[in-house]
């Protein structure tokens, strides 16, 4: 690919990432995407312009290879590899994002204020100066058009983008299902539902209001407008996120519609990303009104589907105290055909969430150890358990502790939820 140098950035307007989003320990770039490097700093940018990630090359980001991370949102993420014992043992990933937003506190939110973030957004203005000193005139194409469009995507353009494509779908996404970690949390979110079912009490992410199927015209609406917006960069995307709280319970018809058309509208099929993924989340009510028929229209989707469901306890004292409106017996069903629906149909991966916390009772561990121990004869690959962590988690030691404990005793992958907002 051809490089350009020009007062000292180093400039290389089309670069070809991996083609699927892959396990391993070294940073990897995904897609098709632009690049300016300084001495100090790798500056990618989406094909729109938009500054997508930042990694440092000198000072503490050497070691380390981490890097800055920006969202369809306008939040950033910082890809953190180490300061955490076994990050892969815990969350799945060899990188875990640490966010400058109120979230879980497992994984810190001290590294925004640190000096190599604080340098590199200072950098990245600088860098967005000097392109302007130089103009886009100065250089031969294709660089002068990449230059261009990065000068259009000033930080005041990003936030405004930002709200635009919140205004889009109705809102932020309060939080992504766990399993969009496969996809570095890179999905185009589209609500087809408003609400959930149970409000329960502990919950901070919930909306408050009752569960509200959205009209197919609002679904199809967000989807059009939401092309536009990723406009050059639709071709890195391949996987869909359907919100909000509990896409499942819209029913077989309105999914199938829905992934139809997002498959369609989104061109999915034209994207430079292999092996696309649906993600929803779901509810006890949801998986257990669901016939076979859902499921197997869900898994002859061109998508793999992954769905979460929240099941928080199978203990009642526990439920109780979360004010969670559910039966354990119900807890229990929804279960099972979670793990059943996982072994009978290939292209749908059903994960569940389960709290930790400090003040929960005494009975809580023991009742998931029972759903995820007991009521399997051998460890199953498939259907990955998610330890949610609580507002009051306590000693991070010992919560690190009892999640090792679980994992050891769990017949299905266990890992810690880690919320991300879109
Ligand atoms: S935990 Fe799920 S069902 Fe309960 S309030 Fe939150 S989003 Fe709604």
């Amino acid at each position: 690919m051809t490089v350009y140098s020009i007062s000292g950035l180093e400039i290389e307007p089309e670069k070809r990432g991996a083609d699927r989003y892959l396990k391993i320990s070294y940073p990897m770039r995904y897609g098709r995407f632009g690049e300016i490097r300084t001495k100090d700093h790798i500056f990618g940018f989406n094909r729109n312009g938009e500054i997508r990630t930042i990694q440092g090359r000198s000072g503490g980001w050497l070691e380390t290879a981490e890097w800055l991370k920006r969202t369809a949102g306008n939040d950033w993420a910082y890809f953190s590899a180490g300061g955490y014992n076994g990050a892969h043992n815990y969350t799945g990933e060899y990188y875990v994002p640490c966010l400058d937003y109120q979230t879980n506190t497992i994984f810190g939110r001290g590294k925004f204020q640190s000096p190599e973030v604080t340098d590199a957004f200072h950098a990245w203005r600088e860098i967005l100066e000097r392109l302007e000193t130089v103009g886009s005139n100065a250089l031969p194409e294709p660089a002068a058009r990449f230059v261009g469009r990065i000068l259009d995507m000033t930080p005041a353009v990003l936030e405004k983008r930002g709200r635009a494509f919140h205004g889009v779908i109705g809102g932020p996404v309060s939080v992504l299902p766990p399993d969009t970690r496969h996809v570095e949390y890179d999905v185009i979110p589209v609500i087809i539902a408003d609400g959930c079912l149970y409000n329960c009490g502990f919950c901070r992410v919930k909306s408050g209001t009752g569960f509200k199927v959205r009209p197919r015209e609002n679904i199809l609406d967000q989807l059009h407008a939401l092309k536009r917006f990723y406009g050059r960069d639709l071709i890195n995307c391949n996987s869909v996120f359907f919100g909000a709280h509990d896409a499942l319970f819209a029913g077989g018809d309105t999914l199938s519609f829905a992934a139809g058309k997002a498959f369609e509208i989104l061109e999915i099929e034209k994207s430079v990303m292999k092996q696309p993924r649906l993600f929803m989340f779901g509810s006890a009510d949801a998986i257990l009104r669901s016939e076979d028929s859902v499921f197997s229209m869900l898994n002859s989707l061109p998508f793999l589907v992954h769905i979460n469901i929240g099941l928080e306890s199978g203990d009642p004292e526990t439920l109780a105290f979360l004010e969670k409106p559910l039966a354990a017996e119900k807890v229990n069903d929804a279960f099972s055909r979670m793990v059943d629906i996982n072994q009978r149909f290939a292209n749908v991966e059903i994960s569940a969430n389960v709290v930790v916390g400090e003040d929960l009772p005494g009975s809580h561990l023991p009742s998931i150890v029972s759903l995820a121990r007991n009521r399997l004869d051998h460890f199953y690959p498939k259907g990955d358990i998610y330890l949610s962590p609580l507002e009051n988690i306590g000693s991070k030691e010992r919560l690190l502790a009892e999640f090792n404990q679980f994992k050891r005793l769990c017949r299905l992958p266990a890992y810690l939820y880690l919320i991300q907002r879109l």
